[in-house]
């Protein structure tokens, strides 16, 4: 991102691009699909099944790999039908899931519910964990992270968004198998930095036994930041508005509100502060989101 890292006056900033992975707009769930379908179809499932906020990435991409492998899609999303589809939601409809509705406090009790029903009616559900992070899932972050190197990048620091946690796992994995000497920095988006940092480092040790690798995961390798949670999951304050602006602006890239936004308001703030040495090489990984800049809520906040 040359003129990003022109306009910054800090570190070199490079960009992967995995808002381009390719399934209905694409994002990071993507990669955590293609793992989880395969044992989707090694169980001979015929529905998936997940669950999230209405404006769900993770819900959306689900919905298209489902269609893209010929299964059926159910989606427990959180809170109420609302008046007007956009953004995500509006996609999950047209790529056929059915939307299943629950109050944000029972949703695990609904998901289970709604994938009870779905096994004693013969659908052969297969059940997605939120935000795909399971060790299957997060895994594919680990190869993500070989894909990385074996395109000549070596980056002092990968920076990005952090959650569910699956995402940063896969790439601790990655770092390890593929010794990968950079820093690997989560901007969290949702939770404080400690009990992130503990999911994902489990998450870690999951996915290093589900690859039968053994490495030597420590904490000092589950980086967090957890400076940039803004007033909260989902709200576009006038930072996250900000680093929409600038990717937009100086790159032509489209950032997201909920997730890239805050993660890339971030990157700004750490440039900005001098965190990063000047000779450094920075990566941003963008792992999607952009149809929720089409959201109701946000439009008019962009
Ligand atoms: C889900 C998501 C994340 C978070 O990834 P995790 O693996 O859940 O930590 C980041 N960015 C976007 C756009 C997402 O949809």
């Amino acid at each position: 991102m040359p003129r990003l890292s022109e306009f910054l006056g800090g570190p070199q900033l490079w960009v992967k691009r995995d808002d381009l992975t390719g399934l209905a707009f694409g994002g990071n769930k993507t990669r955590k699909l293609e793992f989880l379908l395969a044992e989707a179809q090694a169980h001979g499932a015929r529905t998936l099944i997940t669950a999230g906020a209405i404006q769900s990435n993770h819900c959306r991409q689900t919905a298209a790999a489902a269609a893209r492998y010929g299964l059926d899609c159910i989606l427990v999303l959180t809170g109420e039908p609302p008046e007007q589809n956009s953004g995500n939601f509006l996609l999950d409809q047209l790529l056929g899931a059915d939307i299943v509705w629950s109050p944000p406090a029972d949703r695990d009790r609904k998901l289970e519910e709604v994938f009870n029903d779905a096994w004693q009616g013969g659908m052969r559900p297969y059940l997605i964990p939120y935000g795909g992070s399971n060790a299957v899932g997060a895994s594919a972050y680990a190869f993500a992270m070989e894909e990385l190197l074996s395109q000549g990048m070596r980056p002092d620091w990968v920076v990005f968004p952090s959650s569910s946690g699956g995402t940063q796992a896969g790439l601790v994995v990655g770092g390890k198998q593929y010794a990968f000497s950079g820093k690997i920095l989560g901007i969290s988006v949702d939770k404080p930095k400690e009990g992130l940092a503990d999911t994902v480092l489990r998450l870690a040790f999951s996915v290093g036994e589900c690859l039968k690798a053994k490495l030597d995961i420590r904490e000092q390798d589950v980086l967090v930041n957890d400076d940039f949670l803004g007033a909260g999951y989902g709200v576009m304050g006038p930072a996250e508005r900000e680093a929409l602006q600038l990717f937009a602006r100086t790159e032509g890239l489209l950032l997201d509100p909920v997730y890239t936004g805050k993660a890339g308001a971030g990157l700004i703030s750490l440039v900005r502060s001098g965190y990063f040495r000047k000779d450094d090489v920075v990566l941003f990984w963008h792992t999607g989101g952009t149809p929720a800049l089409f959201a109701e809520a946000y439009t008019r906040l962009i």
